[in-house]
């Protein structure tokens, strides 16, 4: 079977290196994994997630009268902190989870992403996008990339129209470096044709698939609740885990409708070259 989160990490770190904008990622702290998506669901093709936003100012959420507009209710104060992934001795500060088999049908074809380009073949819609989430790292380690504004403020969005630009130009760059083709190969076959040329795809996925390390609130008990007549409601316990670590990485075959887990050797730390 091909391991398809396991090749793109070769083809990531091919593409770090050929890269000039993209050299500073050190991909040992960066984790793809797979998350299951049909290709005729909308929705998107790969994510990239942060793990290194820092814990929130405590908050609450609030419920106030219609007429009055007085306060009733409340929850607990809470903290919105993110969850520490750890591979080894190696702190992960960013995932990247590609939806399959969605991602392995993509295709420039209808896309409007094609204007981008002059004269690729279709496939190259999916290098594209697995550049796209690479650029979302942001250099400055605080979070994903962020572009300013012409007055020199911080925009909010993440996708300004060069975000796109920008990664069409590292993907030209990139296929014009002349890169070993046994690399991206894999990239030009849709998931039906991976499937009879492998046996079967699998993918890193976490252990409590199909969930993966989100933000999650935990509530402050030593925040002073009194405010008379004010119900507070508790918060919904945590139900995931606030710290994986490589025992929760699971290897999963996907198939067009679901993905069970397969037995394999423990995972292994990716050493870069
Ligand atoms: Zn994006």
């Amino acid at each position: 079977m091909i391991n398809y989160t396991e090749r793109i990490g070769l083809l990531m770190q091919d593409v770090i290196s050929r890269t000039p904008a993209l050299g500073f990622i050190d991909l040992r702290e960066v984790l793809v994994f797979g998350r299951f998506g049909r290709p005729d669901a909308e929705g998107a093709f790969a994510t990239c997630h942060c793990l290194t936003l820092p814990e929130t100012e405590p908050g609450y959420y609030f419920w106030k009268d219609r007429e009055t507009g007085e306060l009733t209710r409340r929850s607990e104060w809470f903290v919105t902190k993110t969850p520490e992934v750890r591979v080894g001795s190696t702190r992960i500060k960013y995932l990247i989870s590609f939806v399959l088999p969605r991602f392995c049908e993509q295709t420039l074809e209808r896309s409007w992403k094609a204007d981008l380009y002059d004269d690729v073949e279709p496939w190259v819609a999916k290098l594209d996008t697995i550049i796209h989430e690479l650029y979302h790292i942001d250099p400055a380690a605080t979070g994903l990339r962020q572009f300013s504004n012409a007055d020199g403020t911080r925009a909010t969005r993440t996708h300004a129209p060069e975000f796109y630009d920008e990664v069409a130009k590292m993907t030209r760059d990139y296929l014009a470096s002349r890169p070993d083709p046994a690399l991206y190969e894999f990239l030009r076959l849709n998931f039906s044709t991976l499937h009879s040329r492998f046996g079967g795809v699998t993918a890193t996925t976490f252990r409590n698939f199909p969930s993966f390390p989100q933000r999650y609130m935990e509530a402050c008990s030593t925040l002073p609740v009194d405010q008379p007549g004010v119900k507070v409601e508790p918060l919904k316990r945590l139900s995931q885990p606030t710290l994986y670590t490589e025992r929760d990485l699971h290897v999963r075959e996907f198939t067009g409708v679901t993905a069970r887990r397969v037995p394999r050797e423990p995972f292994e730390l990716r050493q870069s070259a």
